[in-house]
């Protein structure tokens, strides 16, 4: 366990009093290593609260600058920020919350020729990708590199949640769900909008971004019920929460008895729309 500097007991001090957490879930934190993709709507809320936490190293991936048409809800950039890469701007705002953290910029796109690498360095994955494509490879690629996913998405009122540890295997080799077994395959460019076509309220990002973070946390503590084998879904506009119990499917091309998705090449060539927006 970290030896804790005054400081650190004085920071995380509200942490260390729960029980669930203590200590022992404190030192878990500051050693762990968080990638979040996309430092967008999702991204923003996860990257200050894993950074508020304590979360020892925070990667962000993202290709996008900042863009005034971002500002309603990605409240990791500020206004005189504009043009700055996105990464560049979130770690800004997450130093000045916490310079106890290590923030690792990707200023690039994930895709398929770099996914593994950059996930491979680290113990868990905050999806916030504001598209199908980026969805289904981070899903894949975490499934291959033997990472937990965390991967919300959000439109317009709408958002949901859901934990994907696939390749972890219970005593009698059964496992949680991937995000394939629940969504199967992206829906073909243009059949589903973006939240640059159809809007989304910011303070919904604000939300689920928490949310994920929240699971985030516990994911890397070991606390509470992990969302694996559930699928949260929100309506912002009636505020109902749903909680929908989801399972392994055998016949999922990835994680099911007969995969036939064995490595990343279904996703070569394939075109993530590029969007300013990101979530
Ligand atoms: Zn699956």
């Amino acid at each position: 366990m970290t030896d804790f500097t005054d400081e650190q007991v004085e920071r995380y001090a509200r942490h260390i009093l729960l029980k669930e957490v203590g200590g022992e879930g404190q030192s878990k934190l500051l050693d762990a290593k968080v990638l979040v993709v996309g430092a967008g709507g999702l991204g923003s809320p996860a990257i200050l609260y894993l950074a508020a936490a304590g979360v020892g190293t925070i990667g962000i991936v993202d290709a996008d600058t900042v863009d005034l048409s971002n500002l309603q809800r990605q409240v990791a950039h500020t206004t005189d920020r504009i043009g700055m890469p996105k990464v560049e701007s979130a770690a800004v705002t997450a130093k000045a919350i916490n310079p106890d953290v290590n923030i690792v910029e990707h200023n690039t796109r994930i895709d398929v020729t770099n996914a593994l690498d950059i996930i491979s360095g680290y113990d868990i994955v905050a999806d916030g990708s504001d598209n199908f494509e980026t969805r289904f490879m981070i899903n894949d690629a975490c499934y291959f590199a033997g990472k937990t996913l965390v991967s919300a998405a959000i439109l317009r009122f709408d958002g949901q949640i859901g934990t994907y540890k696939a390749h972890v295997h219970d005593d009698d080799g059964g496992h949680g769900p991937c995000y394939r077994c629940i969504f199967r395959e992206a829906p073909p460019p243009g059949q589903v909008p973006s939240c640059a076509e159809a809007g989304v309220l910011g303070a919904l990002c604000g939300m689920m971004g928490s949310l994920q973070t929240t699971e985030v946390l516990k994911e890397i503590m070991g606390i509470g019920d992990s969302l694996s084998g559930s699928l949260l879904v929100v309506d912002g506009l009636s505020t109902e929460f749903r909680k929908i119990k989801v399972k392994a499917d055998p016949g999922c091309p990835l994680c099911g008895d007969n995969p036939t998705i064995t490595d990343l090449s279904i996703h070569e060539g394939a075109t993530a729309p590029s969007c300013a927006v990101n979530g």
